[in-house]
């Protein structure tokens, strides 16, 4: 059974802090973090599968002006939770989740991924 006041003398025996000035300070990001999302527009063969598995209805399968043959799809990310299953469902390997964060805005019809 731990003595109470000693909890507390080891709890700020701690000289690291617990928070950061954040934006002046930028927190150390974690190599798994998910962020982001990056599409891979030459891997991608329109299959739709990402569109189809994403819970939160991310993803719209639009046409794909270069080829004219196939649809690509657009991220509209304000609606993202960066759950990763679209890069599971991608069978290749054409989205990746970056670890960057700051994806606030004030306009959400610039929050879109279009490659
Ligand atoms: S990370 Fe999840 S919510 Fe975001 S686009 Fe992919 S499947 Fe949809
Ligand atoms: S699942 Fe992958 S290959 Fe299929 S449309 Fe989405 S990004 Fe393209």
């Amino acid at each position: 059974m731990p003595v109470p006041g000693r909890i507390l003398r080891e709890a700020l025996k701690k000289k690291k802090r617990a928070t950061i000035m954040y934006p002046f300070e930028k927190p150390e990001v974690q190599e798994r973090s998910r962020g982001k999302i990056e599409h891979f527009i030459e891997k991608c063969t329109g299959c739709g599968l990402c569109a189809r598995d994403c819970p939160a209805q991310v993803i719209i399968m639009v046409e794909d002006t270069r080829t004219k043959t196939k649809k690509k799809p657009e991220f509209h990310y304000d609606r993202c939770t960066f759950c990763s299953q679209c890069e599971e469902s991608c069978p290749t390997k054409a989205i990746k989740l970056t670890t960057e964060y700051e994806l606030a805005g004030s306009d959400r019809s610039k929050m879109v991924i279009s490659t």
